[in-house]
């Protein structure tokens, strides 16, 4: 018997084709792939993967094995972030995708195993993952059959002196090691300019509708739709209080729609009394604390919205970030495995 969910992320799979149209446009010579590791960001990363491996992206990022594994029947070219401990190894000699290798003890481990195509990560002032660039000029990874010499930005998302710091570091290894790709921008990454770009682009959160940096603006469309039914409708009638600690009165009679999506579906408290439903294109406001899998919309301009129907919450990254103090990757991550995902 199956159950059907109150609640649903509905992925808009037009809007995510149409964003990375755009960052492959704006990844100019470059190719673009996808990183669509901790689920596609929480939206399904089957369902992504096979969304933009129609549209043409050629090149998918997951953090760990298990993650690769669950894409592996789809065929597509897939790079294990987080490198390859001795536990990987089966895995990665199965052949479903590439390590990116990041430590000199992987570097080993995959040379002993029997080597083959791989990727390399360096580290340019992380100081996360990654070989230091001295490692590599040093001749770390001679005999090794790199398909992409990959780095990673800490501050894409500003602009400060590290990025080009970063990018010079990074540039002084081209054509030192035999790799055919070089990759090094994130979406904020995209958004820095063509001497970001090399050969290959690996945007994720402006894949999902994020927004890594305001001058990205125009390009970049809403992708998930959190929705959930009204399980109750109800009048609160003028100085009566909705919700946990009573934080919100009634300034006049109000109709209510009690929604089945709370906290604990990653809906995140933080939202309280600045979310907001949308109808019709037209804001329906959350009233009062989120709880932890309910929360309160006035639906006065609505009478039409009875029990049983299904409601979609705005869920503008960038604005629900900056309400909520919540990171635009937190409010996708986040959002939980109650949801039916389609
Ligand atoms: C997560 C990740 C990306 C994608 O970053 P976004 O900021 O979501 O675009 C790219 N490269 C690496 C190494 C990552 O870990």
């Amino acid at each position: 018997m199956e159950i059907p969910a109150p609640l649903r992320l509905r992925v808009d799979r037009d809007a995510l084709v149409s964003n990375w149209q755009a960052l492959d446009r704006l990844s100019g010579a470059a190719a673009c792939g996808a990183a669509v590791k901790a689920n596609g960001y929480g939206l399904g990363a089957r369902l992504v993967a096979e969304t933009l491996a129609k549209a043409g992206c050629r090149d998918f990022f997951v953090a760990n094995w298990a993650e690769a594994q669950g894409l592996a029947p789809l065929g597509l070219t897939l790079s294990v972030l987080h490198g390859l401990r001795a536990e990987d190894l089966p895995a990665a000699r199965a052949g479903f995708a590439r390590p990116v290798l990041s430590t000199p003890q992987q570097i080993a481990r995959w040379r002993d195993s029997g080597g083959g195509v791989c990727d390399v990560m360096v580290d340019t002032g992380m100081n996360r993952l990654g070989v230091s660039v001295q490692a590599v000029r040093d001749g770390l990874l001679e005999g090794l059959t790199i398909e992409t010499l990959i780095s990673h930005l800490a501050c894409a998302d500003e602009d400060v002196p590290m990025n080009g710091h970063q990018r010079e570091a990074f540039a002084s290894l081209k054509g030192r090691t035999g790799a055919r790709r070089m990759s090094l921008a994130n979406s904020a990454g995209i958004g820095l300019g063509a001497e970001y770009h090399f050969d290959l682009t690996r945007p994720g959160l402006a894949l999902y509708g994020g927004l890594p940096r305001p001058d990205m603006a125009g390009h970049l469309r809403q992708v998930a739709w959190p929705e959930a039914q009204i399980l109750q409708r109800r009048l609160v009638p003028a100085g009566e209080t909705v919700g946990y600690n009573a934080t919100w009165t009634a300034p006049a009679d109000t109709e209510v729609a009690i929604l089945n999506l709370g906290y604990a579906d990653g809906y995140r408290r933080a939202l309280s009394g600045l979310g907001a439903a949308v109808a019709d294109g037209e804001s329906l406001p959350v009233l009062g604390r989120v709880s932890m899998d309910l929360l309160a919309v006035d639906v006065t301009t609505r009478p039409d919205l009875a029990e049983g129907d299904w409601l979609a919450m705005d869920y503008d990254l960038a604005t629900a970030s900056a309400a909520s103090g919540v990171s635009q990757y937190e409010l996708l991550t986040g959002l939980a495995p109650r949801f039916a995902r389609a």
